[in-house]
């Protein structure tokens, strides 16, 4: 290819969202004669439309011919956006899980500048050189605009100010239009402008650091503090289950830090964020605290990120993409409940782990980062095995709480009620009769996942999906929990047009009927997706449940994590087998981590808890591992089988997904892949191609999905092989047909 130069003209580098893996290069913008600098958010032309894209780099040549290159049209900032250290990150992380550059910079960016706007700030108005140069008394015959002109000659002024002066906009306009004055807009790197949610406050950084008096540490607790060196980088995994003080260590630690001036990033799962997780941070300290999760509107993220940006908010708490939150002085990154799957980008084309980006971050920025867990994952607990990481423990409970007593219960044979056996229904009534509240998991949204015939065996199922339908008792439907397709509620057979359509199984609408059949005089409280929709329906529940009167609640995962319920002794779970069989080599980790989970709910008071589960399969190794609260235990079970077949954390692992309307179409493509694969590194034990195979759930939304896994021993390899296959698969006609993506470090084999 000839190469374009351009005497002593640079070229820009510029991420553009577009599904291509590669920069795009431009020429400076006309009359623009100062430097970007990498960061900056630029306005370019791109095919026939023009886009907002951010400059990362500059060189002096491209490959691209002359005729074809186009310049810069607008300049968006002032000063980069984006501090360098975070820029390489993004670019890191990018090359890292294999994702086009600017759909990276789409993850980290707030909606509104990802469109062009700007940071939220204020109109200012000064004078230009003409303005300045203008003789004395030239104005005379406008009296107005010759104040005006005189105020600006003593500095910059707010346009909101001038109109509080008395000045009008008009004045302003023919001042402007005679091109003696100009306006600018100012950033609000100061803070003074912080509205954050109804949690936060905003306070001058002169007041004391603290709001009150923090809790004495116990000697656990302190050589877990006293381990962190602050001012360099070191990966901690603080072990410690449900009430062992994790929290109360990373309040100490942001306190450290704070004290020094610095910020303190702490992420949380998607649902971990609850009122009362910020609660906590906010009593603590005197500090505007800048909150990011997904419920925010766009005009509130910018805000929010625009004064973490700006270093006014000294904490920042958010969910997975608050990881690429631009600091002006970070001191540590926390990453609470480090296992949870919501770190994970599991969709679009840059599927990463924010975990994982946070331990790259710290290692950039060279700041420690702590990641607490009561069940750590096996890759955590790898690393620490490995010397990268250091393991840090808390044992016990605070205030005397003891572990929870697991029972396990064998439903074979047994006559159950609608789900519920003898045993589990005498330890509720047992538990609510002396006055305490109990806890029923079920991780089923709906009344009954199957709707079968009697007669002819019949299931309904669902027109795009290889599903079967749920049936939901609010609205009277049947639903797909995958593509969300909905109809109303078959009174016949579709085959046999027999009557006899079963409920088969149990959904939490259903487990919220029969108990409150069984508990007449006693709430039920629902907890799941389904339920708490509405704005403020969690809020409304928790102030139900912390009255501390018995009730029942029943609910999915998303009773597992966050929430604090003292006043629960008892924890029943219907069902514990579906993850003991499954085909995902990870669904024993995922069912250790949510039953030890779900079980730290139980007992956080003064009295200790019990647990109960349900099972077919009570001889299982893995179930009276964890029924003896050995987490830990269980976890180094897994990891022996991990590492007899040969799976992460032992070894590197990506999937490659593809999706098309025939089923012949995803694998072929997926089938090539792998050949052209193997053209590169052939398959042996150091490479190991497995697929492509039907996605376990094959058809979804009319589209029929594919994988090919692959897993390596050395992780260099493992990148090599998948730059290649991402441009194999680029250059491919047949992805006009078929979607594809790349999932390095897999978490969801969906
Ligand atoms: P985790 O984050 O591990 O679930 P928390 O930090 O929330 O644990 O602590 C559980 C409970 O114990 C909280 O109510 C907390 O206030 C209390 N606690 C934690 N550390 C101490 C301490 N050093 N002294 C007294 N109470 C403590
Ligand atoms: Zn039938
Ligand atoms: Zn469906």
């Amino acid at each position: 290819m000839n190469k374009s130069e351009f005497s002593g003209q640079a070229i820009y580098q510029v991420a553009i969202a577009s599904p291509l893996r590669r920069l795009f290069d431009y020429l400076p913008p006309a009359q623009h004669t100062s430097e970007l600098a990498p960061g900056t958010r630029v306005t370019v032309p791109f095919g026939t439309r023009s886009v907002t894209g951010l400059v990362v780099g500059k060189q002096a040549e491209t490959s691209q011919p002359a005729s074809k290159l186009k310049a810069i049209t607008e300049v968006l900032d002032t000063a980069p956006l984006l501090p360098a250290t975070l820029l390489d990150l993004l670019m890191w992380a990018a090359n890292y899980y294999h994702s086009p550059p600017g759909e990276a910079l789409n993850a980290a960016l707030p909606a509104v500048l990802r469109g062009g706007g700007t940071l939220p700030g204020q109109k200012y108005w000064r004078l230009t050189t003409r303005g300045h140069g203008l003789p004395e008394g030239a104005l005379r015959r406008a009296p107005r605009q010759a104040a005006l002109l005189a105020m600006l000659q003593q500095g910059e002024i707010s346009h909101q100010s001038l109109l509080d002066q008395g000045f009008k906009s008009t004045h302003l306009r023919v001042l402007a239009d005679k091109a003696l004055i100009e306006h600018y807009w100012r950033v609000h790197d100061d803070g003074d402008n912080a509205a954050n949610s109804a949690s936060t406050r905003t306070l001058a950084h002169g007041s004391s650091l603290l709001r009150e008096t923090p809790l004495t540490l116990s000697m656990d607790q302190q050589r877990a503090l006293d381990a962190i060196s602050l001012n360099r980088y070191q990966c901690l995994l603080l072990d410690g289950e449900t009430g062992s003080g994790k929290t109360e260590v990373y309040l100490h630690a942001i306190e450290k830090v704070l004290s020094q001036g610095r910020q303190a990033l702490v992420l949380v799962p998607e649902i971990g964020l609850t009122p009362q997780t910020l609660a906590r941070f906010a009593s603590r300290f005197n500090r505007d605290i800048a909150v990011l999760h997904s419920g925010l509107t766009d005009k509130q993220r910018l805000q929010n990120w625009s004064t973490a940006r700006g270093g006014a908010a000294a904490i920042v708490i958010g969910t997975r993409s608050a990881v690429f939150t631009p600091l002006p002085n970070p001191g540590i990154i926390i990453v609470d409940e480090e296992h949870d799957l919501s770190f994970k980008q599991q969709e679009g084309a840059f599927r990463y782990s924010a975990r994982d980006v946070a331990i790259m971050r710290a290692r950039r920025e060279n700041i420690p980062v702590l990641l607490g867990s009561a069940t750590p994952s096996l890759e955590s607990l790898y690393n620490c095995e490995q010397g990268r990481f250091a393991r840090l423990q808390l044992t016990g409970r605070h205030g005397g709480a003891r572990q929870p007593g697991w029972e396990l219960v064998d439903i074979r044979k047994l006559r159950l009620n609608t789900g519920f056996s003898g045993a589990a229904i005498e330890a509720m009534t047992s538990a609510l009769t002396s006055g305490h509240q109990v806890l029923v998991f079920l991780n089923r949204r709906g009344y009954a996942p199957t709707l079968l015939c009697h007669d002819c065996g019949w299931s309904a199922v669902c027109e795009r999906c290889d599903a079967r339908l749920t049936y939901h008792q609010q609205g009277a439907c049947l639903r797909c929990h995958h593509c969300d397709y909905r109809q109303g509620i078959p009174v016949n057979c579709e085959v046999c047009h027999g009557k006899q359509l079963l409920h088969l199984g149990q959904g939490t609408q259903r487990g919220e009927s029969t108990l409150e059949a069984l508990f007449p005089d006693i709430p039920v409280i629902r907890i799941d997706r389904d339920s708490t929709r509405t704005k403020f329906a969690m809020q409304d529940y928790m102030a139900e449940i912390n009255t501390g009167k018995p009730c029942i609640l029943v609910g999915t995962q998303m009773l597992a994590k966050g929430h604090h319920f003292p006043h629960i002794t008892l924890v029943v779970v219907l069902d514990a087998d579906t993850g003991l069989f499954s085909p995902d080599f990870r669904a024993p980790e995922r069912l250790g981590q949510l039953l030890t989970q779900v079980a730290g709910r139980a007992g956080r008071g003064d009295r200790p808890g019990h647990v109960l589960i349900q099972s077919h399969h009570c001889d299982h190794p893995l179930l009276n591992l964890l029924a003896r609260g050995q987490y830990s235990e269980f976890a180094r079970h897994q990891m022996t089988q991990r590492q007899l077949s040969g799976m992460p954390p032992t070894t590197h692992m990506a999937l490659i997904r593809t999706e098309a309307t025939t089923a012949r179409d995803a694998e072929q493509l997926l089938g090539d892949t792998r050949q052209s694969c193997q053209q590169i590194i052939t398959a042996s034990p150091a490479m190991r191609y497995l697929g492509p195979f039907p996605s376990p759930l094959e058809r979804r939304n009319e589209r029929y999905r594919f994988q090919l896994l692959i897993v390596a021993l050395e992780r260099p390899a493992l990148h090599a092989l998948l730059s290649h296959v991402s441009h194999w698969l680029e250059a491919e006609k047949r992805t006009r047909k078929v979607r594809w993506s790349i999932d390095v470090d897999p978490q969801d084999m969906s």
